[in-house]
Parts: C-alpha cells; structure tokens; sequence
C-alpha cells in the first residue's frame, strides 16, 4: 500500500469533496454527485492503495465500491472536527460558535472545544436553491443561477414591512422582508425577469437560515455563526446575504476559507500516520494549498 497519500472523503447529497493529504500539502477536489457513475468511476481510478476514511450521507453507498480497509465516519462528527480545526487556524480566538452548514439542507451546530451538538436543521438550502430555480426559470446550471441571482433585484417580488405599512412608521425597520415572494401573487400584472426570481428565490433561503442560525446562537449563549457548505462557495449574493443579515439578527458572521471541505477535512484527520503539527502547519498555510476545482 502507498502510505504517503491519504485521503478524506465528504460525500454528500450533492457533491463529493474529496481531501487528499500529501507530502505535507493538501490538496481539494469536488466532484458532482448526481452523476454517480462518474464519481465512482474516478474513486475506483485514483485512490486505489490509499488510505481512506469516508463520510457524509451517501458514505455507505461508496463505501461498498471502495477498497474494504476504507474507515467510515460519522458525518457530523466530521463536520465539526474539520470545522474546528479550520476555526483553530483562521479564528483562533473564538473557543465556541454555531456552525451553520449550507448543503443540500442546512444543518445547524453548536461546537465548542470539547463538544459539538447538532442543534438544529432545516429543509431549505443549496438543494432547495437549484429545485426552485429549475421549476421557476428553467435554469438548471450552479453558475447561472448564481450570475442571475446577483443581477436581480428582490423588490418587485416580496414585500417588505414598509410595503405594509404605506405611510405609517412600522413597529420593527421598514426594509425587512415582511413576505418572500408575495407581491408576485399581490401584483399579479408585474413581469419579473429571471434574474429577480433567482435574487428572490436565494433572499428567502438566506433569511431563513440567517434567521434560525441566529436564533440557534442565542439558545446556545454564542456570538458568532460561521457559515459553510458548498451553496457559499462562489454564490456571493448569499454570502453578502449572511454578512449584511446577521448582524441584524444581532450575531456576528463568520465564514471559513475551504470551509465546505470540513466534513472530509475531518474524515482525513482520523486516518491513522498523520502527522498532527504538519497537519496544523498546513492547515495555517491553507491558501497556499493547491485547489483543484471540478
Ligand atoms: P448535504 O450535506 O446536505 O448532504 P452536500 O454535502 O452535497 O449536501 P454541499 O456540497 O455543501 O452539500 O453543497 C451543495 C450545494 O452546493 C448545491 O445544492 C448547490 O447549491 C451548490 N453547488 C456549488 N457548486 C455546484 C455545482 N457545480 N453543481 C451543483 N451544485 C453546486
Ligand atoms: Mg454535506
């Protein structure tokens, strides 16, 4: 077996993330998932004779196409020891936080040092992001979506407070959205391009995660939510949407370079002859890391 490679693994209901451990140096790679034959087809190829540790919600099935010493990994469990090591080199001063990751669904955690719970979860996310822009425009590319969702313009399709309160002050700040979508129902005559609908369709899922994360950090005592997940990965309306939102709900956002490589961060962490200081080193000299994107 060459034991100089090791490799964690993140398969999810979207995207296989794979971290390859190497020399001293990391090395990312994400694969689509919905093309599973594909996806197997390259695992099979490149990580014959590796170590492996694989996790995520699809782990099982690639599990059985996966040379048998290959370990099995909890996925939150992953998640949030990947998150934390990520925390320990970019945010070293911040000791507990809710972990907010944006997949396919949304998963919420509180994580300290010495613990992490999952705290709570919701149906809306990246998944809910491609679903809805396909049935509404038609659109099923990731970088489409994103391009047209940052061209948009949400005010001809919800309503905010101000939209209700016409001429009256309103008891909380007039901008916020009172109402995802419903002047499109309100203003029946109104034509909205497709770039509004996928501003729209993406304010909705950010304020509604932004909204429960916030809510979460509070429960749980906490000041910051550091978001992750590959829907952040280049969608920068989203992410501003986290930014600018956050605050407002009175939390501090926080977001992690290779942040939706946590989970297969954390499956490679559990390989066994992985020299923890190096990995540290190379997990503080991350954006010297060689990112091998699709
Ligand atoms: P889960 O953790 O919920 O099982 P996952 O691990 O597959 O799902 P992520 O990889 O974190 O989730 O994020 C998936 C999301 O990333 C998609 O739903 C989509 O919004 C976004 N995304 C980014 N790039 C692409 C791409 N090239 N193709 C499809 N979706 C993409
Ligand atoms: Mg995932």
């Amino acid at each position: 077996m060459d034991t100089s490679f090791r490799v964690g693994i993140d398969a999810g209901g979207t995207l296989v993330k794979l971290v390859y451990w190497s020399d001293g140096r990391l090395f990312f790679r994400k694969l689509v998932n919905r093309d599973a034959l594909n996806v197997l087809e390259h695992l099979r190829r490149d990580l014959e004779g590796k170590h492996l540790c694989i996790t995520g919600g699809k782990a099982d099935y690639y599990w059985q196409h996966l040379p048998p010493e290959t370990k099995k990994m909890a996925e939150f469990e992953a998640t949030c020891l990947g998150a934390r090591e990520l925390m320990a080199s970019q945010h070293p001063d911040i000791s507990s936080w809710i972990l907010t990751n944006i997949g396919t669904g949304t998963s919420i955690h509180y994580v300290s040092q010495g613990e992490s719970v999952r705290a709570a979860g919701i149906g809306l996310g990246g998944g809910t992001l491609m679903g809805l822009a396909y049935l509404l425009t038609g659109i099923r590319d990731y970088d489409e979506i994103v391009a047209g969702s940052l061209r948009g313009q949400r005010s001809s399709i919800d309503i905010t407070v101000q939209d209700i309160y016409q001429g009256i002050t309103p008891p909380i700040p007039g901008h916020l959205t009172a109402s995802n979508f419903a002047k499109a129902w309100a203003q029946d005559e109104e034509e909205h391009s497709t770039d509004d609908q996928l501003a729209a369709i993406t304010g909705m899922i950010g304020e509604s995660i932004v909204t429960i994360s916030a809510q979460v950090a509070e429960q749980y005592g906490c000041q910051d939510v550091v978001y992750i997940g590959s829907t952040l990965s280049s969608h920068s309306h989203l992410k501003q949407m986290c930014a600018e939102y956050t605050p407002n709900r009175g939390k501090n956002p926080l977001f992690l370079h290779y942040g939706e490589f946590s989970g297969a961060l954390g499956a490679l962490m559990t390989l066994p002859g992985i020299d923890q200081s190096r990995l540290r080193q190379a997990f503080t000299s991350l954006n010297q890391a060689t990112n091998i994107d699709f």
